[in-house]
């Protein structure tokens, strides 16, 4: 985040960059990760290819690790009705699927960011008897502009319900028709992403086309009242997005972001938008008022609300370390330089 004067306010972005370990046929690992700084490893280039972030995960550190310091605070805000927003951001094949949903899949055992959120929420909830929760989930996938509810009833061609986007004076930016499941325990959330991940997979001739190119957000809504006493009358709301983003070279080869994206044709327009609001976010600590491009996108209209106010964001960047991917990810840690 950038130093501002208002230092009595609170963390609102923190970007943090994830090294995934080198696999097979990989090559060399050619970045180094250090303290909070990540650089190519050869002499020559550490000067000039070194950034520095909030935070710097090197390829042995633990998705639990990264919560703790990465997601932990966000979700302790929004039990006390603060919004928040994680998302994974990088190339595919990255980690952002291994870090948001977690590597159980994958064999290593490795709870995800979803699964350590809802395990804090629910121990959280534990530890206060005096209040009543109410905890609703629902998951939304983006995909070429379109919305779809991951946790609707399939239609007879096999595919997931499209939703629409509305505003309402009052509830704000919605998703209409989206299937909304109450959970009462960690397990129940950890279900409901399995359940979504089976709907992405039916129907879907090119799986993994779509998954690169498509964005995933399971949100968590906390409701919560005291049962007895003065704060008996009001209900505290936070909601909490989890987002795993499409694969950030669908952008970056169409010329990364501003007029060459444009003239590149609109390969992804969600991603092409939010990196331009996580910019104009990171601005708005120097302006009242700033100007966002929430309505440009899908992906930001349907994140407004855990983006925009007083909501806190804390951005994955997850990089591959090999030589074979170097421009892929230097053009990653470009994006999370601009942002942070
Ligand atoms: P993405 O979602 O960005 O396309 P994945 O999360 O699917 O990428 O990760 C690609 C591969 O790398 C998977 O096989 C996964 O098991 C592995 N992987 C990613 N991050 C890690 C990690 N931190 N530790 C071990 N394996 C990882
Ligand atoms: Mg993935």
């Amino acid at each position: 985040a950038p130093s501002s004067s208002s230092s009595e306010k609170e963390v609102g972005l923190v970007c943090a960059i994830r090294v995934r370990p080198l696999k097979e046929r990989e090559g060399r690992c050619v970045w180094k990760a250090s303290g909070d700084e990540i650089a190519l490893a050869s002499e020559e280039d550490k000067k000039s290819s070194a950034f520095r972030f909030d935070a710097v995960f090197d390829a042995t550190t633990e998705t639990a690790s990264v919560y703790d310091r990465v997601g932990r605070e966000i979700v302790d805000g929004v039990l006390r009705g603060v919004n928040g927003t994680v998302f994974a951001y990088g190339q595919t094949s990255s980690g952002k699927t291994f870090t948001m949903q977690g590597g159980a899949a994958y064999g290593t055992g490795q709870r995800g960011v979803m699964h350590l959120a809802a395990e804090q929420i629910f121990s959280s909830i534990e530890q206060r008897p005096d209040f009543d929760f109410l905890i609703r989930c629902s998951y939304i996938e983006v995909y070429n502009e379109v919305l779809r509810d991951l946790l609707g009833d399939a239609t007879s061609t096999g595919n997931k319900k499209g939703v629409q986007l509305r505003e309402d004076p009052h509830k704000g930016v919605y998703v209409d028709g989206a299937t909304e499941e109450i959970v009462t325990d960690a397990a129940g959330i950890v279900t409901l992403v399995a359940r979504g991940e089976q709907a992405r997979s039916v129907g879907a001739t090119a799986m993994n086309e779509r998954s690169s190119r498509s964005h995933t957000v399971f949100r968590i809504v906390v409701e919560s009242k005291a049962t007895a006493g003065e704060e008996a009358d009001g209900v505290l709301v936070g909601a909490l997005s989890l987002v795993d983003l499409a694969g950030s070279e669908s952008v970056r080869h169409t010329g990364a972001t501003g007029q060459r994206a444009k003239e590149g044709g609109k390969i992804n327009q969600s991603l092409l938008t939010l990196s331009r609001v996580i910019k104009q976010l990171g601005d708005r600590q120097d302006d009242d008022e700033p100007f966002v491009n929430f309505r440009d996108s899908k992906l930001t209209r349907l994140l407004q609300p855990t983006l925009g106010g007083d909501a806190r964001l804390a951005m994955i960047c997850c990089v591959a370390p090999s030589e074979m991917y170097v421009e892929e990810t230097r053009s990653t840690l470009q994006f999370a330089q601009r942002a942070a």
